[in-house]
This record gives C-alpha cells, sequence and structure tokens, in this order.
C-alpha cells in the first residue's frame, strides 16, 4: 500500500469510528434507565404472573352483587370486570375463594393468587401494604337489624353485639362509632346475616350495597334501618412488587370506561348508569 494509500485507509477507519459514535447518539435516544444499584432494572412494564398466561384473582366470594358462588363458577360485578380486564390483558382469569380478612397477608406471601377482587375499600393502612389499582366502585356502610327496631343513630346500638365481617371497615366502623360495642367477628357478610336472623346478634354493620343485595330476595325477617355514607372507593389490590400488573389493569379498566363495556357492567348488576366520574 502507498503511503496516500495508508493515510487515506486512516481517515477512513477515524470517519468509521465517529460515524459508529454519531449513530450511538441516536440509538441513546430511549430514556435512560434509573441505576437501581443492583446492577438490573425492571421495566415498568414488566408483569409478573404465577402461572404464564393467566390472571389469578384471590376474592371473599360471598359478597353479592360483587361476587359469589353460582355451583362452583364465582360470578359477580368484579368477576365480570375482571374477566373483561383479562381478556383487555390477553389472560384467563380464574377466581380463588379465600377469607377476606386474609386476603392481604395472602397476596404478600406470594404464590397463590396475583390479585385480589373483593369489594375491598383503599384505606391508607392497606396502601402500606400492598397497591390498589385505581378505584371502580363508590360504596358506603348499612346498619341491618329485624324489623321493628328503632334506630335513630349509634347510640341505640350502645353496648349491643354488632355482627361484622372480620377484617372490613364496617367492622372498623363499628368499632369507632358504637360505644362499648360487643363486636362479633364473622368470616363473612352471609355468616354475619345468619346470626342476625337466628337473633344471635343484635345488628349487622356491612358495606351497603351487599347488604341491600342480601335482603333483597330475603323473608327472615331484616332490614336497613340505616346508612351511613362513609364514601368508600374499591380497588383491586396487587402486591407492591408488581407495579408492572396495577400499571396494566389500571389501563384496561380505563379503556372499559371508555368503551362502555364499564357502564355495560354496572347496569348488569346495579340496575342504573354509573355515577359520572
Ligand atoms: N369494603 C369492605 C372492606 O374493604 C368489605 C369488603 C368485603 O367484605 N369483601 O373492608
Amino acid at each position: 500500500m502507498s503511503r496516500t494509500g495508508r493515510v487515506f485507509s486512516l481517515l477512513l477507519v477515524v470517519a468509521l469510528i465517529m460515524s459508529v459514535f454519531a449513530l450511538g447518539g441516536c440509538a441513546t435516544e430511549q430514556p435512560a434507565e434509573e441505576p437501581t444499584g443492583e446492577g438490573t432494572t425492571t421495566p415498568a412494564s414488566e408483569i409478573k404472573l404465577i402461572e404464564p398466561g393467566k390472571l389469578l384473582v384471590g376474592s371473599d366470594t360471598a359478597f353479592p352483587p360483587f361476587e359469589s358462588m353460582n355451583g362452583d363458577v364465582a360470578e359477580g360485578f368484579d368477576v365480570d370486570l375482571m374477566n373483561a380486564i383479562g381478556e383487555k390483558l390477553g389472560l384467563k382469569v380464574e377466581f380463588k375463594t379465600e377469607i377476606f380478612d386474609t386476603l392481604i397477608s395472602t397476596l404478600q406471601a406470594g404464590g397463590k393468587f396475583d390479585v385480589i377482587a373483593s369489594g375491598m375499600t383503599i384505606k391508607p393502612d392497606r396502601q402500606e401494604l400492598i397497591d390498589f389499582t385505581d378505584p371502580y366502585y363508590d360504596s358506603n356502610q348499612s346498619i341491618a337489624m329485624k324489623k321493628g327496631s328503632t334506630y335513630t343513630g349509634p347510640e341505640d346500638l350502645a353496648g349491643k353485639k354488632i355482627g361484622v365481617q372480620s377484617g372490613t371497615t364496617g367492622e372498623a366502623w363499628a368499632k369507632e362509632s358504637i360505644k362499648d360495642a360487643q363486636l362479633v367477628p364473622f368470616k363473612n357478610a352471609t355468616d354475619a346475616f345468619a346470626a342476625l336472623a337466628a337473633g344471635n346478634v343484635d345488628a349487622v354493620v356491612n358495606d351497603l350495597p351487599v347488604t341491600t343485595e342480601l335482603l333483597k330476595q330475603d323473608d327472615r325477617g331484616l332490614e336497613i334501618v340505616a346508612q351511613i355514607p362513609t364514601g368508600e372507593q374499591y380497588g383491586f389490590g396487587v402486591s407492591k412488587d408488581n407495579p408492572g400488573l396495577t400499571a396494566a389493569i389500571n389501563k384496561a379498566l380505563a379503556e372499559l370506561k371508555a368503551d362502555g363495556t364499564y357502564a355495560e357492567i354496572y347496569k348488569k348488576w346495579f340496575g342504573i348508569e354509573p355515577p359520572a366520574e
């Protein structure tokens, strides 16, 4: 190779190296990944699932019209909504019955279900343990008693036996608002109402839409004596280790609200249009 030839090749190599750097500059236009200190980064979009292709759902399936068992098939507002979310995410949804009070600790322990769909109220103390999706239903509390009972305010229940579902917002309200209440905890709402009908408790404090549903076709002589406007909102619960799943459910939920599917499911179970956002 002549001397000019060598100089030319050298220039060519320099030019090539510079163009590689220029291209590299383009390629790094994606947002730089935040260092985690562990040498790895988890992309925000990653969804962790216990079983590939499946969304396993933990639920206290004795809480109509949100979830109840029809034979061995779960049905209800939460069930339809979860199935619609699963469809958007390309996942097969499977409900697993759990006692309400153990849902959060079981989700945290991992390995049994990916998400909680159980008429669960979003509350700060729960948010310390798990993440919640955006709210999907507005709820309140209620007090039910035997027909003919007088109820003018929580003071009428002072010292009385109050049936509640363990670990619920109804239990928390009763504890706070009824003086010297003797709280009688049950594993689910249906058991609490059976105790009320049997005269084993004087009143049951429970989520209003569920008590309304449970007493709709009930001939045991029970009635709602008070509605308590607690202004609760239900959300789906997801492990704090799985932010990708929370984000994916939120995205699907927003799409279902925008395309009318949410309203359709709401009307099916509550007979009315959902409240305006
Ligand atoms: N919404 C109530 C709560 O979160 C009750 C839920 C339930 O019993 N499934 O505590």
